[in-house]
């Protein structure tokens, strides 16, 4: 049999070709498009939106083959499938890389105030979310176009308007003085999961702390010097023969002409440092919790543009490092410190801008997760939700059980407004 030469398998497969053809006779055809059925099961997914700060990568490429997958899988199987597509404003990631972009350009987003500065994310968005649902036709995401939203457009701002009013009605969340996340470039609280820890050099420092009556000393060890000034206590734990008999006498804290108390509290390592700690209950999380569980006064010494405020007296206007030097250095003039030694530890970054994230008092949003968590929990006990693999019910279990409340505030400008600004 003759071919005719058209006939001829092309050599290599030339996805341009007969993928874009094909894309556009299925959106033609409307194949990706759902409407109510009651005759079939239902079968949807939301696409996990992504953030409109640049391109899609090979991780979204990977991802969203999985879900055009199970998708395409399930219309086969009779079932009437809804996959929505959508894009994600990204709050703090979006601001983070438009401010970048003006910077490169000599403008900050103090000099275009608000308005202006919001109108310059959204033309960003523009230009950056009609990429990325470019990028997902190329996918050939069977998604349904008809019903694609963005995470900032105007009903699902109400909709976070609603979900936030009804959940303080039900007391899930409250605003509260708490120690937070706290990134002084962004000027923004950060939850847990937006700070990345990375081992850095750094040094300890054992500090003397004299009795106040003149009867002899204790040494505390720490990281931060700096901090010193806003120490409300020492702690030592409860069952230490050794600082048993301390509890309850005071004692001077160095570089300041404060007098504190040494308490007991559980959380103490007894085998970390010296076995005793300072307690800072305004810039450390765990001090914190030491404080409310001891009545101690928070004294703030630090500021929220990371430097030191009127409280750490002379070292006022100094940033945290210059401070931490500053301190260190007094501490061995005036014969406080008692040894350095140099020690890599483990320091929260901002997971946008990679600034040093400080533990900041301030009051902020937060939701209340344990009751929450406790349904999520029950749901997985039930059986309504399986892990697979089943290994990581533990894991899951573990983490909705120690669950702390999660802070919500975002102090930016490119976000939804709770009903609760002034
Ligand atoms: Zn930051």
């Amino acid at each position: 049999m003759r071919v005719r030469k058209s006939d001829e398998l092309a050599k290599g497969y030339t996805p341009e070709a007969i993928e874009e053809k094909w894309y556009a006779f299925w959106l033609e055809k409307g194949l990706f498009d759902a409407e109510p059925d009651p005759s079939k099961p239902p079968f949807s997914i939301v696409i996990p939106p992504p953030n409109v700060t640049g391109s899609l990568h090979m991780g979204h490429a990977f991802n969203n083959t999985f879900q055009d997958i199970l998708c395409r899988a399930r219309r086969m199987q009779g079932y009437n499938v809804l996959w929505l597509p959508g894009t994600d404003h990204a709050g703090i990631a979006t601001q983070n890389v438009v401010e970048k972009d003006l910077a490169a350009k000599g403008v900050t987003r103090h000099e275009l105030g608000r308005e202006a500065f919001v109108e310059k994310v959204w033309e960003w968005k523009k230009v950056y979310g009609a990429r990325i649902i470019t990028q997902m036709k190329r996918l050939g995401n069977s998604c349904d176009w008809r019903h694609e939203r963005f995470t900032f457009d105007e009903g699902l701002s109400r909709a976070v308007r609603e979900v936030f009013v009804r959940l303080y009605k039900k007391d899930l969340i409250y605003k509260g003085k708490y120690i937070i996340n706290w990134c002084s470039r962004c000027h923004t609280a950060l939850s847990d999961l937006e700070v990345e820890y990375e081992d850095k050099p750094g040094k300890f420092y054992t500090v003397r702390y004299p009795f106040k009556d003149g009867t002899g000393e204790i040494a505390v060890a720490t990281t931060r010097p700096e901090t010193i000034l806003g120490d409300t206590a020492i702690a030592v734990h409860p069952r230490s023969e050794r600082f048993k008999p301390l509890i309850g006498r005071k004692v001077r804290v160095p570089l300041t002409d404060r007098v504190i108390p040494i308490i007991e509290d559980n959380m103490v390592d007894p085998e970390f440092g010296t076995g005793c700690v300072k307690i800072t209950p305004a810039h450390d999380p765990n001090d914190f919790l030491v404080g409310l569980r001891h009545d101690l006064p928070q004294i703030q010494v630090i500021d929220s543009e990371g430097f030191m405020n009127e409280a750490a007296g002379k070292y006022r206007g100094l940033s945290v490092e210059d401070a931490r030097r500053a301190a260190a250095e007094d501490l061995e003039k005036q014969g406080f410190l008692i040894r350095t030694e140099d020690m890599v530890h483990a320091v929260g970054h901002c997971h946008r801008c990679n600034t040093t994230v400080e533990p900041y008092l301030s009051e902020q949003w937060f939701v209340r997760a344990k009751p929450l968590a406790e349904r999520g929990v029950k749901a997985v006990r039930d059986g309504l939700i399986r892990w697979i693999p089943e290994q990581w019910e533990k894991t899951y279990f573990q983490w909705m059980e120690n669950i702390r409340d999660w802070c919500i505030s975002r102090l930016l400008c490119w976000g939804h407004r709770i009903p609760a600004w002034t």
